[in-house]
């Protein structure tokens, strides 16, 4: 690895600048800790690519996702967090301090690491979907929901993410339709009625995307559909239920001019997969039993939606980033007592 050009080794490196990042550099900022955040290739996290967030507490009117990470991070750095932008392809946790390597080649020290990165846009595994997302096919709304003025696009999902691309998109497409693979949403119930008594916005119930078409040129211009009874229709193609219920999965070819995908996230913990930090099925990572950010890798912790399946909501990521910087900051003081050399016994008094 080559050397970072300042060579130093931090007290504390955070990778992500989502709200759990921004969380913990806050905290870690006040503690005099002189975090580092990596930005990562998404600064800001999934929060930029909301509309409001009505939900996180001391806002009664709501607040812009992507302020809400700015005035973050200006908090942050009105206590001294360093930003720099920057990817991490790497890790080597096996000696302190750790060593990240840097999608530039640079490379970073660090004696304790908040690992905050988040999570990524889950793709569905249509056909024709590598060659068109970018081209019609998107995964935010938000930021490619305009270019469908007057469109007809399907929403695939039936999450809350799906309920409120839905809602976005219905501002400019004549239709939304949302494609979900059973036959209940899993949406909060405030979101799902938004999305239910919104007159633009139909549900394909027991429904999945099977194919994209279109071309680079020309964008989004259909959409195969399958769709059984009793949902889960790729499923049933694949094979993992009876024989027989793969004939009885219907395709319909619909035209459509974009598709949304809001059908969940993946976990960003590649750069972590030969490391000793555990990780579960899902990409997760895993953290200590009981209320702790702590990983399998002393000196490594967790926060934000990387650590948490569960509850995923920007409150509790900067919940578990506050404490992901003060479960650091008492692990470099038990570090530094132990690394203190030992005074000799005090002279016996006489
Ligand atoms: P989610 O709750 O995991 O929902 C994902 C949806 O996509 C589910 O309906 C799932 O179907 C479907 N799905 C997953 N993989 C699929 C595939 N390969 N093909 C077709 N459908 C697929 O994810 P989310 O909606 O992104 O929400 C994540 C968290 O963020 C939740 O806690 C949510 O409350 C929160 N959130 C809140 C708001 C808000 O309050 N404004 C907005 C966005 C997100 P199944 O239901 O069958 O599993």
């Amino acid at each position: 690895m080559s050397e970072d050009s300042t060579a130093t080794v931090r007290d504390v490196v955070i990778v992500g600048s989502g709200v759990a990042g921004l969380s913990a550099a806050v905290y870690a900022a006040r503690a005099d800790l002189d975090p580092l955040v990596l930005e990562g290739p998404e600064p800001g996290g999934q929060l930029t690519l909301t509309t409001d967030v009505e939900n996180y507490l001391g806002f009664p009117e709501g607040v812009g996702g992507m302020e809400l990470i700015q005035r973050g991070k200006a908090q942050a750095e009105r206590f001294g967090a360093d930003f720099r932008h920057a990817a991490v392809e790497d890790a080597t946790l096996e000696d302190r301090p750790f060593e990240l390597e840097l999608a530039n080649g640079d490379s970073v020290r660090t004696r304790a690491l908040i690992v905050a990165t988040g999570a990524s846009a889950r793709w569905v595994g249509a056909d024709g979907e590598d060659e068109l997302m970018g081209y019609g096919v998107s995964t935010c709304a938000t930021c490619d929901g305009a270019f469908h003025r007057g469109d007809d696009v399907l929403v695939i999902g039936g999450g809350d993410s799906a309920m409120e691309e839905a809602l976005f998109l219905a501002k400019f497409a004549d239709s939304v339709t949302v494609v979900h693979r059973r036959d209940e949403l899993r949406a909060s119930d405030i979101m799902a009625e938004r999305a239910r008594d919104h007159e633009k916005i139909a549900v394909r119930w027991n429904a999945e995307l099977l194919a994209i078409h279109g071309s680079r040129e020309d964008g989004v211009t259909g959409a195969t559909l399958g769709s059984h009874p009793d949902g889960h229709p790729t499923e049933k193609l694949a094979g993992s239920a009876a024989p027989e219920a793969a004939t009885e999965v219907d395709r319909e070819t619909v035209d459509v001019g974009g598709i949304f995908y809001g059908v969940g996230h993946v976990p960003n913990t590649d750069f972590l997969e030969d490391t000793a930090v555990e990780l579960a099925d899902s990409g997760h990572l895993e953290t200590r039993e009981g209320m702790t950010t702590e990983t399998a890798v002393e000196g490594v912790f967790g926060a934000g939606d990387v650590m948490d399946p569960d509850y995923r909501q920007a409150v509790t990521s900067a919940g578990t980033g506050s404490m992901a910087a003060l479960d650091a900051e008492a692990w470099l003081d038990a570090e530094s007592t132990r690394s203190e050399p030992q005074s000799a016994d005090p002279a016996p008094s006489v």
